[in-house]
């Protein structure tokens, strides 16, 4: 055990005497189990589930005398990634056997790729990519303790239906400076590949695995300090958790003027801990070959244009075109972009023709708002009962003022209960905004009157004070007031 969780890197930093400026360094390879009918090298089907040992062959055995052949849509799909990453596709891809012993790899070796990949370069938004690679997952070991009986002592026993899964090898240029930029980085990488259809991207079932590289410099320099490799975390808030501990445990070794050992480690998010699993000293040398089984992967022209064509609009172009069509805010943009079944709800309800219509910034605040908050977590709204024509309807209603907010989130928590048209639902329920102006002003000014104390609060220029008599008229207009028109009036009638 090393360290325990800092909760803010600033603040360890400040109460350090010495405290030195310096600046986290990350680089991050992730793993994405491709989302092909069959396996990388072989026929089996992919397998999600079913009982070990089932979706296995010669091949993905490792049995002698049989021959891989190379899933022709694992590169179309790995042609794809580079694409969308900006990469430079290597005309001509070399499959390497990575040999190392390890019940999890029946061969003894790993086919991947080494110095000759499918991509290189690239980037997706601020961060560079240094390289794509396909390769093969490996078996899964069980580790089934006492009670598996096998000589009565603790046992791994191994299930070869993951074997063979064809993976894209995403490897960054050390680029990310925070644990909380490498969290939102890799949330745009997971939507990107959602996006082009080319894996499930689930971190808790291991179609994603991050690992991140992390090591730390002195501020204004640019010389690469010794780096650490945190393995295979498996969700987002975990990376970030596990990063900041390791940052700090390195910042805290190097103020003291320690040096940082080259190292594997493993983050426990139940205890915080890190712990190493294997130093440089016992780093593997893998005697990578090229696979004399395997042709050479050859690009051309017809397969990149058959991955071009198969290219969506990505969510960081998304997120361009909303803000500059639609002119909404970088957060929403982003927001809506990201969560491709938030931006695929947002432009169906925009799209709906409904008057009078809703503004868009508004449409994107009551889908991110008032909506997502109103669904079971992660609910896709298109599953919801709202339809996207009815949520544009309420917030053409409210933004139109003939609903107030108020009014138009009862309408909301109608429509999510029970479905329905907002304006039958307005109309059954009275819930349309005050249109005499006049009703309202008598309305107000009894509650002026009805709260002597808060008006007299309100004179004396206490603004917080309105409460109580916002929150009357708001119950003698069972929510239909406009607040602001509320607000407004309580000022003029008390001259401020
Ligand atoms: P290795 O040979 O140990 O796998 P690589 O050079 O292949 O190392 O880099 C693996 C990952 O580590 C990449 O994402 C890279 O950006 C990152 N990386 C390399 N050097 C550093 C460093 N000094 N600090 C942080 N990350 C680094
Ligand atoms: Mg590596
Ligand atoms: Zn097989």
């Amino acid at each position: 055990m090393r360290d325990g969780e800092p909760q803010d890197l600033d603040a360890g930093a400040a109460a350090d005497g010495r405290a030195e400026a310096f600046e986290a360094v990350i680089g991050l390879e992730i793993h994405v189990q491709l989302a092909t009918a069959t396996k990388m090298f072989c026929g089996c089907e992919l397998s999600f589930g079913e009982p070990p040992n089932t979706r296995t062959c010669a091949v993905c055995l490792g049995l002698p005398g049989s021959l891989p052949v190379a899933n022709a849509r694992a590169i179309h799909f790995g042609l794809m990634i580079g694409l969308a990453l900006g990469s430079e596709l290597a005309p001509r891809s070399i499959f390497h056997r990575k040999n190392y012993f390890y019940p999890d790899q029946a061969k003894n070796y790993q086919i991947s790729q080494y110095d000759e990949p499918l991509c290189r370069g690239g980037s997706l938004e601020e961060i560079r990519i240094h390289r794509v690679h396909l390769e093969e997952d490996a078996a899964k070991l069980i580790h089934v303790g006492s009670s598996g009986r096998i000589h009565g002592s603790d046992a791994s026993i191994v299930d070869f239906n993951r074997g063979g899964t064809p993976l894209a090898e995403i490897v960054t240029e050390p680029d990310i400076r925070t644990p909380e930029q490498a969290g939102e980085w890799l949330k745009l990488l997971r939507s990107t590949l959602r996006r082009l259809g080319v894996s499930d991207v689930n971190m808790e079932e291991g179609s994603l695995r991050c690992d991140a590289n992390i090591s730390l410099r002195r501020a204004g320099t640019e010389e690469l300090g010794v780096k650490t490799e945190l393995k295979n975390m498996n969700s987002f808030r975990f990376i970030e958790r596990g990063i900041r501990a390791e940052v700090e445990r390195q910042r805290k070794i190097l103020s003291e003027g320690g040096e940082v050992t080259q190292e594997t480690l493993h983050f426990d998010p139940a205890s915080g801990a890190l712990t190493s699993l294997r130093s440089k000293e016992e780093a593997h040398d893998y005697r990578y070959f090229p696979d004399p089984d395997l042709l050479p992967v050859a690009i051309d022209r017809e397969m990149i244009d058959l991955a071009r064509e198969a290219m969506p609009e990505l969510p960081a172009e998304r997120a361009a075109r909303l803000q500059r069509e639609l002119e909404l805010s970088p957060e929403s943009a982003q927001r809506l972009a990201f969560a491709s079944e938030l931006g695929d709800y947002f432009e169906a309800a925009l799209d709906a023709a409904v008057d009078p219509p809703p503004p868009a910034q508004m449409l994107a605040n009551w889908l991110t708002g008032d909506l997502v908050a109103r669904l079971g977590d992660g609910e896709d709204p298109q599953a919801s009962r709202v339809r996207p024509a009815a949520l544009a309807e309420l917030v053409g209603l409210v933004a139109a003022r003939r609903v107030s907010v108020g009014a138009g989130r009862q309408v909301l928590d109608s429509l999510v209960a029970e479905g329905g048209e907002p304006q039958a639902i307005v109309d059954a329920e009275g819930l349309a905004a005050m249109d005499g102006a006049e009703e309202l002003a008598v309305i107000v000014a009894d509650a002026v009157r009805a709260n002597a104390d808060a008006a007299e609060r309100v004179r004396e220029g206490n603004s917080k004070a309105i409460g109580p008599i916002v929150g009357h008229v708001m119950r003698e207009t069972k929510g239909r007031a406009d607040g602001t028109e509320v607000s407004r009036l309580i000022h003029e009638q008390l001259g401020v």
